[in-house]
């Protein structure tokens, strides 16, 4: 048998037209838009994991896109931060150089007093790592009752100041007089929450919330696929609340917010003064300022945290000023006015 050879007018007639192509592309869209519609709504947190635990005297909360958990390698990270920056771990990098046993640093410590360093400069050492034998004195005079007096100030104000101390190439402290002790308690939150955000970053994850204490970085998006949603507390006063009635929640994402204020750790004394926790180096006293409470955006928690001390120092007028040479940094002041509070804000 023999076949004639096809020919062109032989072979079936296309059905293709051009709009074919535009229907599979909008059912292809739709279908998708509806896969994704029924994720976020009845599925929308698929993928995150959720950690919490203690460090530093606070908890720590981890929230993140990951398919399996990370707990034993976010708390294997914040331990590494206690063993270097605890002033309560009598064995940390920072104890052995405080009770005089070594004078040498690890990495994270050398991190850290870098940019403590570079926060007084441009502070003009409003936040200084060296204050620790200023705060205990004020903190232990309202335990036993009396409050340093003028003289005990002063003679301790001679062993604070940071230009005391420097970093050494090889990595060791070098102080120039006696007495000087170093207390990154400061900004020790901050830095673990960073650690923390490397660590998810390392592993490819994008989207995360970590939060130490209240200072904390998001990234990417939250579980509803939008934006973080971070309150800043209303700073009422009142020593022993425990309110945590927001004064505003802030949408953000890529950034890190540390918060100081004056209405958490503070005592009254008996004749009515606040004492806060947060010294001033220049006058050897507690800040006291119109200043209630300084939330700072920053590209890192450590940097946030320790311009949020600095800023609770410095009162609201200085702290504004400062922000004109401070660009990398977005703040939420909350002020007293009159008895009444007010906002000064500059996060858009
Ligand atoms: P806050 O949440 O109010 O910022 P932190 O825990 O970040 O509190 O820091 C408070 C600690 O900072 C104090 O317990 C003290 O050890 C330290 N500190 C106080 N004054 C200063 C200062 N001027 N500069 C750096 N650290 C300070
Ligand atoms: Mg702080």
């Amino acid at each position: 048998m023999k076949y004639a050879p096809l020919t062109d007018a032989d072979a079936p007639k296309s059905q293709w037209r051009p709009w074919h192509l535009l229907v599979l592309i909008v059912l292809v869209a739709a279908t998708a838009i509806i896969l994704m519609r029924n994720r976020t709504a009845t599925d929308g947190n698929v993928g995150f994991q959720r950690d919490e635990g203690a460090i530093f005297g606070t908890f720590y909360h981890a929230t993140y896109r990951s398919s399996r958990s990370l707990k034993a390698d976010i708390e294997a990270e914040l331990q590494r931060v206690d063993r270097s920056l605890s002033m309560f771990n009598p064995t940390s990098t920072i104890s052995r150089i405080n009770s005089g046993t070594s004078d040498a640093t690890d990495s994270l410590l050398q991190y850290v007093i870098t940019l403590s360093q570079r926060v007084s400069e441009s502070t003009n050492g409003a936040f200084d790592i060296t204050v620790a034998p200023l705060v205990n004195a004020w903190g232990f005079g309202y335990k036993s009752g009396t409050l340093p007096d003028s003289a005990a100030v002063d003679s301790l104000r001679a062993l604070v100041g940071y230009r005391h101390i420097a970093l050494t190439e090889d990595g060791r402290i070098e102080k120039d007089i006696e007495g000087v002790v170093l207390d990154c308690s400061a900004v020790a939150k901050g830095f673990g929450v960073d650690r923390v955000a490397q660590l998810l970053r390392g592993q490819g994850i994008n989207d995360f919330m970590v939060e130490i204490g209240g200072e904390l970085v998001v990234s990417g998006t939250n579980p509803d696929g939008q934006l973080w949603r971070v309150g800043v507390n209303k700073p009422v006063d009142d020593a022993t609340s425990t309110s945590n009635e927001l004064e505003a929640v802030l949408p953000l994402t890529n950034c890190a917010m540390a918060t100081s204020g004056n209405y958490r750790n503070f005592y009254i004394t008996d004749d009515g003064r606040r004492i806060s926790h947060t010294i001033d180096p220049h006058t050897g006293r507690p800040a006291q300022h119109s200043l209630l409470s300084a939330t700072v955006i920053a590209p890192t928690c450590a940097e946030a945290d320790a311009f949020a001390t600095a800023f609770m120092v410095m009162g609201l007028d200085s702290a504004k000023a400062l922000l004109e040479s401070q660009r990398q940094l977005q703040v939420y002041f909350i002020y007293d006015h009159d008895g009444e509070d007010l906002i000064y804000s500059t996060v858009h």
